[in-house]
């Protein structure tokens, strides 16, 4: 099925300096998005749009941390002028902070907070805007399968994800007489530099695929961990016009781990 819609429209992907952001960019940009591809980590991001140009893609790199609103507002307004109007959204700037309740610092729960919901709330506010006065656009999140399944040591990751999750389900509600949908993925482990650092350098996959009872995690039924293109494959999908009549819904891409 080729998936109309995304061509020619510009799409900003936050996070997509590396990983799922990175491969959202790539999948958008190869069915003919321009893409405004957002990160932080401004080295990363020039390699990757360099990568995205090269690959034959329409692509411009933005430099924002997205816990900034008055940034983000900044960079809302350069790229439409710069690109035009945006007609998607994806949200997949996040951080992981591991560590059981008792032991977590302040600072790492605050980040966890200003980034995975706040940066969601400040980038989605303002092209929200936008899209009323337009009354088009799609929007995904990428939350986490952690939102619905409690994990150890994911505390605070799970929690900013669960906010994230029902905060996009909320404007979904609040644009749906826009005609603007809101949609949020929710992928499982998935092979990045975030779950490469989770596990650590002597860390192996396979515990992750085949489960771990001391971390109530069942593993992944499907046997193997995402590859960063399938969730961007289920997040195409969602802003495309073969999901027209999709919207606040939570798509789970994860090999079936949260059993549901
Ligand atoms: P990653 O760490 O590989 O990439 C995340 C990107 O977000 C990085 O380029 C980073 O610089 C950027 N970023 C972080 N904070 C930012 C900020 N404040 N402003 C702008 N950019 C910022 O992570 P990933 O694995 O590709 O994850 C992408 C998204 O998917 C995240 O929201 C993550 O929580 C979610 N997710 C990942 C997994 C997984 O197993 N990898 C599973 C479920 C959900």
């Amino acid at each position: 099925m080729e998936l109309t819609g995304i061509e020619s429209t510009v799409a900003l992907v936050t996070g997509a300096a590396q990983g799922i952001g990175a491969a959202v960019a790539a999948t958008l940009a190869g069915a003919g998005a321009h893409v405004a591809a957002v990160d932080r980590n401004a080295d990363r991001l020039t390699t990757t749009v360099a990568k995205l140009e090269a690959e034959g893609g329409t692509a411009r790199g933005y430099t924002v941390d997205v816990r900034d609103s008055a940034a983000v507002d900044a960079l809302v307004r350069r790229v439409e002028d710069e690109l035009g109007p945006i007609g998607i959204l994806v949200n997949a700037a996040g951080v992981l902070h591991t560590g059981r309740v008792v032991e977590l610092p302040d600072r790492q729960w605050d980040e966890t907070f200003s980034v995975n919901a706040g940066g969601v709330f400040n980038v989605s506010r303002a092209v929200a805007r936008r899209m009323i006065d337009r009354r088009r656009g799609a929007v995904v999140t990428v939350a986490s399968n952690a939102a619905g399944v409690p994990r150890v040591e994911m505390a605070a990751y799970a929690a900013s994800k669960a906010a994230s999750a029902q905060f996009t389900r909320c404007l979904g509600l609040e644009l749906s007489g826009y005609g603007i949908r809101c949609n949020v993925v929710s992928p499982g482990s998935t092979d990045t530099p975030m779950l490469r650092s989770m596990l650590g350098e002597e860390g192996d996959p396979r515990q992750v695929v085949e489960g771990s009872p001391a971390a109530y995690r069942v593993g992944i039924p499907l046997r193997k961990l995402a590859r960063p293109r399938d969730v961007a494959e289920a997040v195409a999908y969602l802003v495309s016009d073969q999901a027209g009549h999709v919207t606040m819904h939570d798509l789970y891409v994860d090999g079936g781990a949260a059993l549901h």
